[in-house]
């Protein structure tokens, strides 16, 4: 490994720039609660604990297809008992088992009253009047009792549960049909530039297609963020400044994508530098220009434009608060060895763009922060150290799962 001091800047480091993030994420808490159906439930936040208003199994079932019957009439076997009915799952099953004899029950159907256990089909001989038991059985042998998963009151889902599909099985089986979560942050995603077009439009010369927006949308939404707008402002400080009010009128963080770099046509930084913004470079690279704002009490974090700084941007600044807000766990790392030597700036923080093998992480995609579709072939991100200027093939570094 080769280090070098860092080079003499006044670069924020990205230490400092992601807690002054989170710093003005961290507010957004949503205590907000709101009602949804349990079938839109998942990965929310429940607001309250959900105790089971009734019991599950909800009545005494059997838990096999076979036959119901008293296990003192079974002692001996092979016994042969008269079929005295079939009772279907959904069929109330009131008519009671008369001494001696076996019903047929499927799995799930009510046991009959005065029988105590189920013979299952495997170990039994039927014809139109009999059956014929090989096999004696226990009482209790295949009944399901009432409440014996979870009895009416008891606790059936914590508060702060983060909803998974287990959770939902067990709210949809006491018919629950409506949930208080948390309501989700809210952010609205702007981006910017003359060039840009949406999927389905021809390219005139010059013109290339807006990714930072759908993309920006899909790594918020995959983060458990609510995405209320995906707009996009031509680089026209007029244009930018109303949609910006819109997006801030509306979400509790606001993303930009362009404008804020050195070129001539800066609209982000531009307009948000006289609403009091913060703009400076941030040591690291890609996504070194960047910019914070609180607008009208908003968070408005301005990433710059080229398609890999961006999606960086938000995987080191934005994403492990917003993680933390969702009440999602935190982004896996893992330390592992390098399959490829890599060479990094002198003084930037470098997030290189890997792909997970067996033995260690290869790259995925050069330096270039324009390079989107190479980075459709990464799964983490590696993270080279600011004074870090040489690494050799088998070096251990850090790998941020993306
Ligand atoms: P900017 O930060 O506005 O100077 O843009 C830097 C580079 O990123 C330029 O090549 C832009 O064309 C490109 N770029 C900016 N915004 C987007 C976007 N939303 N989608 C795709 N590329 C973009
Ligand atoms: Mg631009």
């Amino acid at each position: 490994m080769t280090t070098r001091p860092a080079a003499s800047t006044s670069a924020r480091s990205v230490e400092d720039h992601r807690r002054r993030v989170e710093q003005l994420l961290r507010p957004i808490a949503v205590r907000d609660v709101e009602d949804v159906p349990v079938a839109e439930a998942l990965g929310r936040l429940l607001a309250g604990e959900v105790r089971a208003p009734l019991d599950l199994p909800v009545f005494r079932n059997s838990g096999m297809d076979g036959y119901a019957v008293r296990a003192e009439s079974v002692t001996v076997t092979p016994a042969t008992l008269p079929l005295a009915g079939v009772v279907a799952a959904g069929q109330p099953g009131q008519t009671p088992l008369p001494p001696g004899a076996a019903m047929k029950v499927m799995t799930g159907a009510p046991i009959p009253p005065g029988a105590d256990c189920v013979v299952p089909v495997e170990d039994t001989r039927a014809d139109e009047q009999t059956v014929t038991i090989e096999r004696g059985r226990r009482t209790g042998d295949f009944v399901r009792e009432p409440g014996t998963d979870v009895r009416a009151g008891e606790l059936l889902v914590a508060a702060g549960t983060l909803v998974a599909p287990r959770h939902i099985a067990a709210l949809a089986a006491v018919g629950l049909p409506r949930l208080a979560v948390f309501r989700r942050v809210r952010a609205a995603v702007l981006t910017t530039g003359d060039e840009l077009m949406p999927a389905g439009s021809p390219l005139r010369p010059g013109q290339i297609y807006n990714s930072n927006g759908i993309a920006l949308a899909a790594a918020l939404a995959a983060n458990g963020v609510e995405v209320i707008s995906v707009d996009h402002s031509r680089d026209d400080p007029a244009e930018f400044r109303a949609k910006l009010d819109r997006a801030t009128a509306a979400a509790d963080v606001v993303f930009t994508s362009g404008g804020v770099s050195k070129g001539d046509f800066e609209v982000v930084k531009d307009v948000l530098a006289t609403l009091g913004g913060e703009f400076g470079s941030v040591a690291v690279q890609p996504g070194g220009p960047q910019g914070i704002t609180v607008v009208d009490g908003v968070a408005v974090l301005s990433f710059p434009g080229n398609p890999v700084s961006t999606m960086v941007s938000f995987e080191v600044f934005a994403r492990p608060m917003l993680r933390e807000l969702s009440g999602l766990p935190a982004v896996p790392k893992a330390d592992v060895p390098l399959l490829d030597p890599v060479r990094s700036p002198s003084g930037r923080r470098q997030f290189l763009r890997g792909r997970m093998e067996i033995d260690g992480v290869a790259l995925a995609s050069g330096p270039g922060s324009h390079l989107v579709a190479a980075m459709a072939h990464a799964d983490v991100l590696i993270d080279i150290p600011a004074e870090v200027t040489e690494l050799t093939a088998g070096s251990v570094v850090e790998v941020w799962e993306l």
